[in-house]
């Protein structure tokens, strides 16, 4: 056995403790392994993992097919940089843009990247494209919104717990999420170049926005040549019971930012796709990752994308989607402790009849945990239920019934 294995949570959440920033706060327990739907603390104790990682692990811990990707192309060759082509680049290329149906990707590795590329694009859009004077293209974002950690994200995100970190990078607007008087009135000024939005808020709370609102909002953007920017790097990747959260209503976004799932939670890949009239602003030198299209990260994305369609991912979230839903209500009716359950496919959470700044949600999380389940509060009062997309009927229903009990024996 490793040293590392002979430590006990305990002493290893001292340890995180005590040498690693505290920028998290996680909910204390250890994990040692995964394996499709569940992981495993140090002390063997199994558990359903219902967060993902955020969405990253839609396709489950460990998949069999990724990992073993990873594995052949470790021995291969791992970074050439882009200094230099290399062999499985341009099959990534064409392969992801055939996936989704967009003309170019430009390749990175973290979905806040992958938002700051987005960004870049954009902008240098309106300056080459669409004839915003230098230095005026502002870009439209909706009220309680996350799009990652970077500075320039935090600039225009109204976390009140992004305090301190300014000056803040200009040229963003904020409008109310799910508003379309709001988004009008804001496309008024002609120096707006894009409208950057979550399908669907994740870190918000799950804010599923009306039906309709995202095919009026792309057909405003457009009416006004303003490019409508998806943001789903939690919502994509088959996570709401779709390929993409966007086509729930049909509609194709002129920037679409891709993260998280994309690889599996495998190794750290994103992409921004657009077509060729909007990708062509970016030449040689503009923009760039050492790590971002490497053939390590390229070969995973391939087969962590083969995965989600072999496996009928999005429908198996849509079907079980509706399934907890539909058990949450019904657990509903026999409690005041939840207010209501809402969601797409398998992002869905529940609000706890609690105020924000109360630890009851935390509480709940903790007592989840002790029943086997593991999920995360997010915004104070509110916990997310996101497992694994290759979760059976069976295996779902087990993990409501622990839910279940959780919140009807409360205290
Ligand atoms: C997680 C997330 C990001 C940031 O991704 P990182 O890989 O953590 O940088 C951006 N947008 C959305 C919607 C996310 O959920």
């Amino acid at each position: 056995m490793s040293a590392v294995n002979t430590l006990s949570s305990n002493e290893l959440m001292e340890m995180e403790n005590q040498y690693g920033a505290h920028n998290y706060h996680p909910i204390p327990v250890v994990i040692a392994k995964g394996e499709g739907v569940h992981v495993w603390d140090v002390e063997g104790k199994q558990y359903y993992d219902f967060l993902s990682s955020y969405s990253a692990v839609n396709q489950g811990h460990c998949h069999p097919k990724i990992v073993q990707t990873l594995k052949d192309q470790a021995e291969n060759l791992t970074l050439t940089s882009r200094a230099f082509y290399n062999d499985v680049l341009g099959v990534y290329e064409k392969f992801i843009t055939e996936y989704f149906g967009f003309e170019k990707v430009l390749p990175m590795n973290t979905g806040a990247e992958a938002v700051e590329t987005a960004i870049k694009v954009c902008r240098k859009w309106a300056y080459e494209k669409k004839g915003i004077a230098r230095d005026q293209a502002k870009i439209i974002v909706c009220e309680n919104n996350f799009h990652g950690r970077t500075t320039t994200i935090i600039s225009f995100s109204n976390d009140p717990d992004n305090g301190n970190f300014g000056p803040y990078t200009a040229g963003f607007e904020r409008i109310p999420y799910n508003d379309l008087e709001a988004l009008k009135a804001a496309l008024e000024d002609t120096n707006v170049a894009g409208f950057l939005v979550e399908p669907i808020q994740g870190e918000a709370g799950v804010m599923v926005p009306e039906e309709g609102y995202l095919k009026a909002a792309s057909e405003l953007c457009r009416s006004k040549n303003v490019l409508f920017i998806a943001d789903e790097v939690q919502t994509g990747i088959a996570r709401t019971g779709k390929l993409l959260a966007v086509d729930h209503e049909n509609i194709r976004p002129d920037v679409l930012i891709l993260g998280k799932a994309i690889s599996g939670g495998v190794y750290p890949v994103s992409a921004v796709l657009a077509d060729d009239h909007i990708m062509e602003v970016i030449r040689p030198g503009q923009h760039g990752s050492t790590f971002g299209g490497n053939p390590l990260g390229a070969k995973v994305a391939i087969a962590a994308l083969e995965v989600i369609k072999d496996e009928k991912l999005a429908e198996n979230a849509q079907k079980l989607g509706e399934l907890f839903r539909e058990r949450m209500n019904h657990m509903i009716e026999k409690t005041a402790l939840v207010r209501l359950v809402r969601g797409k496919g398998l992002l869905n959470a529940i609000v706890i009849n609690d105020s924000e700044d109360s630890s009851t949600a935390w509480d709940i999380c903790v007592k989840l945990k002790d029943n086997g389940l593991l999920a995360k509060p997010t915004h104070g009062n509110i916990i997310r239920f996101a497992p694994p997309l290759v979760m059976t009927e069976e295996q779902l229903h087990e993990c409501c019934d622990i839910i279940e009990k959780t919140i009807l024996n409360w205290v």
